[in-house]
């Protein structure tokens, strides 16, 4: 993580400092072992966060980086609870994209309940097309990129899959990962308030909502991913003769 911008080649933009360890650790986990390098920008420091301070927060996000093996971890210090597509928040992510030059951006969902994550994902997906705009924001002298690709993490049954990815290798650094950020989920001396992630039950839930994923497949843990743009698939016999589920 030195001074020059690394390019990255996958880099996932979530809200809040535990989003991206939650959703995609899994995937971001098994690009690196296959070579790529990855990055996590948080939109948001998190301070709205019922337990934790921003201090800490910023401790225990680097701690998760290192876990996940990541080549930068980024923030846009935009304001938690009140992420917008703003002007300055796009302009903030263009920029961002085209030091890092990334070739695909994990996000979440646009249906997302929480507005921070609809919200990232909307600056995203707009992020990710005025970065190819050699006029758009000329005054930072960068220049324009070919637009990444976007994968969108699934939280929802109620959006089939474009694919899951089998994270079955990776599912204990992702769970470490995750309780890197020991402010915001179960420890049982802790005196802060009880919230719905602090809650005894909600790492188990991360972990078999993973395994249910990975059954989908035949393998032992998956994440989901949806795609809007059709796939340009090369080799159909080798994409379909992978463990598949016919009771998927
Ligand atoms: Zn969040």
């Amino acid at each position: 993580m030195g001074d020059l911008p690394i390019e990255l080649d996958v880099l996932a933009i979530f809200a809040h400092p535990d989003d991206a360890e939650l959703s995609v650790a899994g995937t971001l986990l098994k690009l690196k072992s296959l070579g790529y390098h990855t990055g996590v920008c948080d939109m948001t420091r998190g301070e709205m966060g019922t337990r934790g301070t921003t201090e800490i927060r910023a401790k225990e996000s680097l701690e998760a980086a290192r876990i996940m093996n990541l080549d930068a971890r980024l923030n846009l210090g935009q304001p938690d609870g009140h992420v917008w597509p703003t002007e300055e928040a796009r302009t903030a992510l263009v920029r961002l994209i085209r030091s890092h030059r990334p070739k695909v951006l994990l996000t979440t969902h646009w249906n997302d309940p929480h507005p921070d994550h609809a919200n990232t994902c909307q600056i995203a997906r707009e992020a990710a097309r005025l970065s190819t705009m050699a006029r758009y924001d000329e005054e930072s002298e960068q220049n324009a990129v070919r637009m990444p690709a976007i994968m969108h993490s699934l939280f929802s049954r109620r959006v089939v899959p474009s694919f899951i990815i089998d994270v079955s290798d990776f599912v204990d650094e992702k769970m470490r990962a995750i309780r890197a950020h020991a402010s915001q989920f179960y420890k049982p001396e802790s005196s802060e308030p009880i919230t719905r992630i602090s809650d005894v039950g909600f790492l188990d839930q991360i972990e078999l909502r993973m395994r249910y994923f990975g059954s989908l497949i035949g393998v032992k843990a998956g994440e989901p991913f949806y795609v809007r743009e059709a796939l340009n698939v090369d080799d159909p016999v080798a994409l379909l003769s992978r463990p598949m589920n016919i009771y998927s």
